[in-house]
């Protein structure tokens, strides 16, 4: 068993490495399998990394140099697949992290793919969106020739959208001289995007909750739930979960929390936000740190927005049966040993927010086929898929006698591992 404490220095800031996190993850894992040296080897070490260099004239006519980066952590079990953040704390050992998330996440839902993720260091929020424009067009030119629909298919992800998608879409479509969508998901409907891909990761998390509540036999009209985030993940799962009667009773942002016990409307406070700009000071409901915001009693807590938000600062004050990641590596790894102390049901984020990759993955097959399913399949299908290895895990998890962490790990590592088996290693 490698422990967080051999590998990270905790006096420091290395708990708070999403890199490091995940190398104790992939150990403790490939331990517990009995990986041989050989397959760890190949298995830690992402297949590609490549650094760009993005110049671009600013509008006040200043030419600025941002950095991009674009991992392809794996190409084990089909093309590489995972988004691209745009933050002005990205970093590589982020994207490597992420990228290797990915191909775990995309291995424990059964998804034909490996996995990769890309970024780029520039703040969006001074950024006006022809500036973020000619970033995406030039760092989609610089990433050219290692992305497409068989190689690497790029995604949204934190401060990117649909807009961002159909810039990539475009100028990969200018370069090869033919319209091919197929090289990006969380593409706008009309260019060839998904009915049901912008609040996928969102009911993706519903689906996994409710099924965890049964668990505890708390009736979804019975559960409440705090949600950390409001933006594509937080948000959607805020509004998909009261749309079926779980009591949303608080959010949290960065600039502090909302709470009311009997259950926020969410639809008024997502418009309270459009209009004032902040989710605070919200009538019906009373004002929180964000600090308060996490101690709240409730049943589930859903971390949906960045990496390191329960680390082993706060895991012992946190007052929740059930953590479902929507985020990716909201949880570190000392504070997992302090969780499962505490018999806390953690849905691993490569399970709970793998409804939006598996919603691209159907994007991807619609526009290989051309043909364009109704709402209706593509959530059927979601649930089926997202249900199914729920229950996966679980079982992993049980005839294994690991958390379910451990066990969504061992089963993705065990998946990917039989590829390369099955491939063999070219030389
Ligand atoms: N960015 C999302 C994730 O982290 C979606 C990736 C995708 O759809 O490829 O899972």
């Amino acid at each position: 068993m490698v422990t967080a404490d051999a590998v990270l220095n905790t006096h420091t800031n290395d708990e708070h490495n999403p890199w490091k996190n995940a190398a104790i993850r992939f150990e403790n894992a490939a331990a517990r399998l009995k990986l041989d040296d050989g397959m760890r080897k190949i298995l830690k070490t992402p297949a590609k990394e490549l650094t760009v260099a993005i110049p671009v004239v600013l509008d006040d006519g200043r030419i600025e140099v941002f950095t991009g980066y674009r991992v392809q952590h794996s190409i084990a079990r089909g093309p590489a697949k995972g988004g691209i953040r745009y933050a002005p704390d990205v970093s590589l050992d982020e994207v490597r992290a992420l990228a290797s998330w990915m191909t775990w996440k995309c291995a424990v839902v059964n998804l034909p793919y490996g996995g990769g993720k890309g970024g780029v260091i520039c703040d969006p929020a001074i950024l006006s969106p022809t500036e973020l424009e000619r970033i995406t067009r030039r760092y989609t030119a610089e990433i050219l020739d290692i992305i497409g629909p068989e190689k690497d298919i790029p995604a949204p992800d934190m401060n990117t959208n649909e807009q961002t998608m159909a810039w990539i879409m475009d100028t990969y479509s200018m370069h090869k001289r033919q319209t091919t969508t197929g090289v990006v998901t969380g593409k706008p409907l009309d260019l060839g995007g998904s009915r049901g891909r912008p609040e996928a990761t969102g009911r993706g998390c519903l689906y996994v909750t409710r099924e965890s509540l049964k668990r505890f036999d708390i009736a979804p009209t019975d559960a409440k739930v705090v949600i950390q985030g409001f933006g594509n993940v937080g948000g959607m799962a805020a509004r998909l979960m009261s749309r079926e009667g779980i009591k949303v009773i608080a959010i949290i942002e960065v600039d502090g929390a909302v709470h009311n016990e009997n259950g926020l409307d969410i639809e008024a406070l997502m418009k309270h936000r459009r209009e004032t700009g902040s989710i605070l000071d919200f009538p019906e409901a009373q004002n929180l740190t964000s600090e308060e915001g996490f101690r709240l009693k409730c049943d589930v807590l859903l971390p949906a927005a960045k990496e390191n938000v329960i680390t082993s600062a706060n895991a012992a004050s946190l007052n929740c049966k059930i953590i479902c990641e929507g985020a990716n590596g909201p949880t570190t790894a000392p504070a997992d040993q302090i969780l499962a102390d505490r018999g806390i049901f953690v849905v691993p984020d490569i399970l709970a927010n793998a409804g939006g990759v598996t919603v691209s993955y159907f994007e991807w097959v619609q526009d290989r086929q051309g043909y364009f399913w109704n709402e209706k399949l593509v959530n059927e299908r979601l649930e089926e898929i997202m249900v199914n290895s729920f229950y996966d895990v679980l079982k992993y998890a049980r005839e294994h006698t690991v958390e379910n962490r451990t066990a969504a790990y061992m089963l993705a590592l065990d998946r990917v591992a039989f590829a390369i088996k099955l491939r063999g290693l070219y030389a």
